[in-house]
């Protein structure tokens, strides 16, 4: 049918997954929910400063609906968002594409609860790596397979490898073969429970500081970079490698720097990463628009590397996080608007 196709000629898909309440947002008695998930579509958000008495007006002017590819609800979970939302993207790796998976939103939304997720229920990079190498393992017969990951993260634009922090402060480079990172180190995984060791490991040596907003707000963005290699067994065919090219990233939390009162060092943070994020909805929206727009990958570190695995044949997925309390309503709409305004037009 018509949707379906639609999903799988897409490049770029957006997604909105909304989390539970916590057991904080639970106990506390002001806070309600706001955020809604009516069907695999639509989100409704409502605004909760407004005059809660003026019951004619309320139900128009509170409540505002926005559409998107998938939305996912506080019920949803991790294996139904990455089969909707990532697992369609390993044919085209294997088959030579690019493909790019984003986890947007404000700290504690849940972008790393979706991307890297837990022992019991790990989320989008594990199982995508899982499924990878199932895949490679039915055609292993004809084809030889490599399979390497790096994981890195992008914070204050200075680059460093999370498998190997001591490597210190890498660049990105150039050339023939697209953009690299200058040293960062390549692992060859063939284990998803290896993998998800040494994303746990990775995880912890992600640079975060707490500020007043959050606790444990990520000021980082964590990038899983996959590379796979491909090879055909068969003799007489064209000597040809195919290399496809997959990021899954757990972007910095996306809360304004004007909204966690931060000062001196970490206002630099702040303005660092708006400006990362703000390239990469720029890059997006160009992207979107599909016509041809001049799309500027300089902006950032973060827009620089994935400058070939956004656009052209690539495929784009965005999912965007929220939480449904009503103390998170300035954030919620603010990830919402910033990924209507990623939506393919
Ligand atoms: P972020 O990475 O966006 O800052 P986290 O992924 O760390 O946020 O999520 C914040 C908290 O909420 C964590 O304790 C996490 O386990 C929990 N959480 C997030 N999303 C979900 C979900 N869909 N279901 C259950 N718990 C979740
Ligand atoms: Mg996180």
């Amino acid at each position: 049918d018509k949707v379906k196709e639609k999903e799988s000629t897409q490049n770029l898909l957006v997604a909105v997954r909304v989390r539970p309440l916590n057991g904080a947002e639970v106990e506390d008695k002001k806070c309600t929910e706001i955020v809604h998930v009516l069907d695999e579509n639509l989100v409704v958000l409502k605004d909760p400063n407004e005059d809660q008495d003026d019951i004619l007006r309320a139900n128009r002017s509170r409540e505002k609906q926005y559409i998107f590819d998938y939305a996912f609800g506080p019920n949803s979970n991790q294996a139904d968002v990455y089969t909707k939302v990532a697992k369609p993207l390993i044919e085209s790796v294997i088959t030579g594409y690019n493909a790019t998976v984003f986890a947007y939103g404000a700290t504690g939304a849940g972008k790393t609860f979706t991307m890297l997720g837990t022992d019991q229920e790990p989320g989008i990079m594990a199982r995508t790596l899982n499924d990878l190498f199932y895949e490679m393992d039915k055609t292993k017969e004809d084809m030889k397979y490599k399979v390497s990951m790096s994981y890195l993260e992008i914070y204050n634009e200075m680059i460093r490898d999370l498998l190997n922090p001591s490597s210190g402060f890498l660049e990105l480079r150039e050339d023939s073969k697209g953009v690299v990172v200058a040293g960062i180190s390549e692992v060859q995984a063939k284990k998803t429970s290896e993998v998800m060791d040494l994303l746990v490991m990775g995880n912890k040596q992600r640079t975060s500081e707490p500020t007043a907003a959050n606790k444990t707000s990520s000021r980082s963005h964590a990038i899983l970079q996959v590379t796979v290699t491909q090879k055909s067994r068969v003799k007489n065919t064209i000597d040809e490698f195919k290399v496809g090219k997959l990021f899954m990233i757990d972007l910095a939390g996306s809360e304004r720097a004007a909204q966690t009162k931060n000062r001196g060092k970490r206002m630099i943070e702040g303005a660092h990463i708006n400006r990362s994020l703000l390239a990469l909805g720029n890059c997006i929206n160009a992207l979107s628009e599909n016509r041809g727009h001049y799309v500027n990958y300089r902006d950032s570190k973060l827009t620089r590397l994935l400058k070939d695995s956004l656009g052209g044949n690539c495929r784009t997925v965005m999912v965007a996080h929220a939480s449904p309390a009503s103390g998170s309503f300035e954030e919620t709409r603010n990830t919402l608007l910033y990924a209507d305004r990623a939506k393919n037009i």
